[in-house]
């Protein structure tokens, strides 16, 4: 009998992991750059918890977002599609604001929804900045419940109060949270103004260990979107004075520890071998702000380019058990969650939409490679660049630092990425015909993404 019993077990173990549907955890930062992160080589900001995390589960060196900035980026990785398509872009306003009218319309479907169907529990915890008003709050789109700043942590910037960017020149300058009147939001309610920023990144992490000790008994999707590394910069009073980067290096040992609990409550909890955590960022550092702003490492420009330091963002795929240990070289992007996710709960994904992600289920188990070959950059509802394997060709380029203007150009630029990883050298003169094949590839996006635009306009940032 007891034999019996044992092989039933066995039988039943492995059917019973795969026919559970994971949980997903998606950890993101705002305005992070691509070399803020230990693992992805600085020097001296420590992030341990995080370096376990890739040490553990695969760290994407070549993961996108389809935006270099807040409002679009986080509307494409929610819906799976290039903001052109779901409508949060604008040539006009780069985000949107608090005297915004618009937000993500609810024609839109995102992962909440769309895993709805496997009636998984859902959470927004943070940054939302797709719209504050009711009618377009995380509540509309698929989500249980909200706890958060609605939109960027600098705005409500009170009349009179210092200038930022001029403090910024001291790496330990530290501002005050009375001037920045932000909300905080439990639902659709303010419950704090200002939200006291010192403390919002503690606040958060202890939310989302809450509700994955609640949520252990049934599948969930916690978004977990940081209002830091924005500026201004805040962090909690242990953590302050700490390292050797200045505050902007306090802040992201901050959001290091809150990743640390997350894990270690999903290990408590019993249920590490059915969640997939993901962490990344919407966007790269914000160069202008000096100290205050992030590193892209070894990648050129920042956020609101499409240098590959507005894009490229630090990814980390964990799940003990779902997710094979590694490094992917292979391309990503964060409008390849939505398709993943589904897949690996069973979901259907939207009739009749276009979407602009790839399946990377079989790259997180290590069946296969990357199937994403091809990413498109773009900005301001504008087409910057195209790239197709290592290739990279840029039709029309930002102020690396000032992005608010662009940039003159003599004519495309063209680069091979895995061999010069800083965009330092334009060979288009020398490879006509790769320029000539991906402007081909750029009029046809261009011409795929035309057809889905006249219904979207009037829900678009203003
Ligand atoms: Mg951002």
């Amino acid at each position: 009998m007891h034999r019996f019993l044992a092989f039933l077990f066995l039988i039943l173990t492995p059917i019973g992991l795969e026919g559970r549907s994971p949980n997903f955890v998606v950890i993101f930062c705002d305005d992070l750059g691509y070399g803020d992160l230990g693992c992805f080589g600085n020097p001296t900001i420590k992030t341990p918890n995080l370096d376990r995390m890739a040490a553990q589960g695969q760290k994407w060196t070549q993961f996108y977002v389809a935006d270099p900035v807040c409002t679009p980026s986080r509307a494409a990785l929610l819906t799976g599609r290039y903001p052109i398509r779901n409508g949060m872009t604008s040539a006009k306003r780069v985000v949107l604001f608090p005297d915004s009218a618009g937000g993500l319309p609810a024609s839109e479907n995102t992962i909440a929804e769309i895993l709805k169907q496997k009636h998984y529990a859902t959470a927004a915890i943070g940054k939302w900045h797709l719209g504050h008003l009711p009618q377009y709050l995380p509540m509309k789109q698929g989500f249980d419940s909200y706890y958060g700043i609605p939109y960027s942590n600098d705005m409500d910037k009170v009349q009179g109060s210092p200038n930022y960017r001029q403090n910024a020149v001291d790496p330990n300058y530290y501002p005050d949270i009375n001037d920045y009147n932000v909300p905080l939001l439990e639902n659709d309610k303010v419950i704090e103004r200002p939200a006291d920023q010192n403390t919002i990144t503690e606040r958060c992490t202890e939310r989302a260990v809450e509700y994955i000790k609640d949520n252990r008994d049934q599948p969930f999707f916690l978004y977990l979107a940081h209002s830091l590394p924005h500026i201004p910069l805040f962090v909690s009073e242990p953590f302050r004075g700490r390292s050797l980067r200045g505050l902007y290096g306090d802040v992201l040992e901050e959001i290091d520890w809150g990743v640390g609990r997350i894990l270690e409550t999903i290990r408590n909890e019993g249920i590490e071998k059915d969640t997939i955590v993901v962490f990344t960022t919407d966007n790269g550092p914000w160069l202008a702000f000096k100290t205050h702003g992030g590193s892209a490492g070894p990648l050129r420009a920042g956020k609101g380019t499409t240098f590959e330091g507005g894009q490229r963002v630090p990814t980390i795929f964990w799940g003990p058990g779902r997710v094979k240990p590694g490094v992917v070289t292979g391309m990503g992007s964060t409008l390849d969650l939505l398709p993943t996710f589904a897949a690996l709960a069973g979901a259907k994904l939207p009739a009749r939409r276009k979407l602009d992600g790839y399946d990377l289920s079989r790259v997180l188990s290590g069946e296969a490679e990357s199937p994403r070959r091809t990413f498109y950059y773009w900005a301001r509802a504008e087409l910057h660049a195209v790239r197709s394997g290592p290739w990279k060709l840029h039709v029309k380029q930002r102020e690396p630092i000032n992005y608010g203007r662009e940039a003159p150009m003599d004519g495309p630029e063209l680069y091979h990425l895995e061999t010069d990883i800083s965009e330092a050298y334009d060979v288009a003169d020398t490879h006509p015909d790769i320029v000539k094949r991906l402007m081909k590839m750029l009029d046809a996006h261009k011409a795929d993404t035309e057809d889905s635009l006249p219904d979207q306009l009037a829900a678009r940032i203003k």
